[in-house]
C-alpha cells in the first residue's frame, strides 16, 4: 500500500506500525496520516485526499489516521462535519483508528483478527527485519495530554495522557538494533510526561529513567527525544544529553519568549526560567565532546503579542543560539475546531504574522550559520539515509546537521550503508544544509 504522511514522527510510528502488517498493508490504496496542527497543515493532506481518492484504482480506499480523523484518541463520529468537503469521497475514505492494536473496531467488520502478542512480535521483527521505513526507529512512548494550551488542537485529537511501559518500548528498541539499527527516536505528544500519571504534574515525569532503561537493555548506539516541554528539563534530564548515546540535541516546545504570550497559552513555564534552563544547556559539556545542537518551536502572532512581546522571542534565539527553528504563524482554526486563544482579543493579522515569521526565520538562519561554522573542520558521524552511494548520500550528524556529499568527507576505507553511522570531517559549505 502506498502511503502519505503529513505532520509530526508520532504520525511516522503509526503508519509504520500499521503498515508493517501484511495483510493490511496488502490492501488496494493509500493510507494517509494526517495533521491539524496549523490550518495549512489540515489544508494540505485535505488536498491530497481530495485529488487521490479521485483517481483510486477499483476497490481502492484511503486510509485515513492521524490527528485529523481522530477525536479524544478514538476515530472522530463527526468527521464528516467538521471537513464538510469530503463528504463527497465518503465511499472511498475509511477512517482508522491512531494504532493498529485498537483494530477490534476496525474487526467489527470481520476483515482482520487481533493478532496474539507473539504473533504480533513475529510480525513486528520480520516488518522491522526486512524493511524498516526509515533509517532510524521511531518509537512513540506517550500519547494525549492533560493539559490546555490555548492554541492547541492536538490535545482535543489525541485525548488524555497515557504511556506505554518501559519493558515494552526497550524490547521494542532492542529488537530494532538487534537487527541492526542503529538511533531511536523517542515521540509523542507530550514526551517529557512519561511516567507523570498527568502531564500537568511535570515534576512526576521519568523520561530520564526510561533512558537509562533504553541504554542498559539495548544496544541501541543513539538515542533521539523528538521534542521536549521545557518544563520537563530537570537536571536530571539536561545530564542525559551529555551521554555519548544520546542525539547530541535538544528540541524544545518553548512557544514564545515573552512571559504575557506564554501566560495567555497557559504555558508551565515563563521566562526566567526558560533562560535559566537554555543556559543550562550551554553549560552542558558531552563525554564525547560535540556541541549540543538546540532546536525550538515558536509561535509567531499569538493573540495580543506585542512588538515587545516579538522581541523577546527573537532574543531567546540569538541569545542562546538556537539554531534549528521551527517556526509557525497562530492558527485560531475554524468552526468546531477553534482553539480557546481564538476568543482572545487582538488578533493580530496575517500581515503581520508572516512579517514575523521572515524576522523570525532571518534571525535563526544568521543563528544556524554561526554554529554551522563552528564546526567547520570538526569531525561528525554522519547515519546515513535512503540508498547511499559515494558519490551521492545525505543523513544528520550526531548534533543534528544535515550531512551529505556537499560538506562531509567521510573516513577512506568505509563503505556507506543505510542506517550505519559512518565518521568524518564537516566542511561548512553556505546553504549546503536544509532543516529538519
Ligand atoms: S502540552 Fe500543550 S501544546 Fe503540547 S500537546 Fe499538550 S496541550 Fe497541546
Amino acid at each position: 500500500m502506498e502511503y502519505r504522511i503529513f505532520g509530526c514522527k508520532t504520525n511516522k510510528y503509526f503508519t509504520d506500525k500499521w503498515l508493517s502488517d501484511p495483510d493490511f498493508a496488502s490492501k488496494p490504496g493509500i493510507f494517509v496520516a494526517s495533521c491539524v496542527v496549523t490550518e495549512n497543515a489540515k489544508r494540505k493532506w485535505k488536498r491530497f485526499v481530495k485529488k487521490a481518492a479521485g483517481e483510486l484504482a477499483d476497490g481502492g480506499k484511503i486510509y485515513l489516521s492521524g490527528c485529523g480523523s481522530l477525536s479524544d484518541g478514538k476515530v472522530s463520529g463527526q468527521f464528516y462535519e467538521e471537513y464538510p468537503e469530503l463528504r463527497a469521497f465518503r465511499e472511498r475514505i475509511e477512517l482508522l483508528p491512531e494504532d493498529s492494536d485498537d483494530v477490534p473496531e476496525y474487526a467489527r467488520r470481520g476483515d482482520r483478527r487481533k493478532l496474539t502478542p507473539a504473533e504480533r512480535i513475529r510480525t513486528l521483527s520480520s516488518s522491522l527485519a526486512k524493511s524498516n521505513l526509515f533509517t532510524r526507529k521511531y518509537s512513540v512512548i506517550q500519547t494525549g495530554c492533560d493539559n490546555l494550551c490555548t492554541f492547541c488542537l492536538t490535545v482535543a485529537a489525541r485525548g488524555a495522557h497515557k504511556w506505554r511501559p518501559a519493558e515494552e518500548i526497550v524490547a521494542e528498541i532492542a529488537e530494532f538494533a538487534a537487527n541492526g539499527g542503529a538511533e531511536t527516536v523517542l515521540t509523542g505528544t507530550n514526551v517529557g510526561a512519561w511516567g507523570a500519571g498527568d502531564s500537568n504534574r511535570f515534576d512526576e515525569g521519568r523520561l530520564p529513567d526510561l533512558l537509562e532503561a533504553i541504554w542498559s537493555g539495548s544496544g541501541i548506539r543513539r538515542v533521539r527525544v523528538s521534542s521536549l516541554g521545557p518544563e520537563f528539563l530537570t537536571d536530571a534530564m539536561l545530564q542525559t544529553f551529555v551521554r555519548k548515546r544520546s542525539h547530541a540535541y535538544v528540541h524544545l516546545s518553548v512557544q514564545s519568549g515573552s512571559d504575557s504570550v506564554l501566560r495567555k497559552m497557559r504555558r508551565k513555564y515563563g521566562r526566567e526560567f526558560l533562560r535559566g534552563r537554555l543556559s543550562a544547556i550551554r553549560g552542558l559539556r558531552r563525554e564525547d565532546g560535540v556541541e549540543i545542537n538546540i532546536g525550538a518551536d515558536l509561535i509567531v502572532g499569538f493573540p495580543g503579542e506585542t512588538d515587545a512581546d516579538f522581541e523577546d522571542t527573537l532574543s531567546i534565539v540569538r541569545e542562546f543560539g538556537i539554531a534549528q527553528v521551527h517556526a509557525f504563524p497562530f492558527s485560531a482554526h475554524e468552526g468546531m475546531h477553534a482553539v480557546p486563544a481564538s476568543k482572545l482579543p487582538n488578533q493580530i493579522s496575517d500581515a503581520v504574522k508572516s512579517e514575523r515569521m521572515d524576522r523570525l526565520s532571518r534571525e535563526a538562519e544568521k543563528v544556524r550559520a554561526e554554529f554551522l561554522m563552528r564546526h567547520d573542520g570538526r569531525r561528525l558521524e554522519l547515519l546515513p539515509e535512503g540508498n547511499p552511494t559515494e558519490k551521492a548520500f545525505s543523513g544528520w550528524s550526531e548534533n543534528h546537521i544535515a550531512l551529505s556529499e556537499k560538506n562531509f568527507v567521510p573516513d577512506s576505507g568505509f563503505a556507506l550503508k543505510k542506517g550505519v553511522p559512518v565518521s568524518g570531517v564537516y566542511r561548512y559549505v553556505p546553504g549546503a544544509e536544509k532543516i529538519g
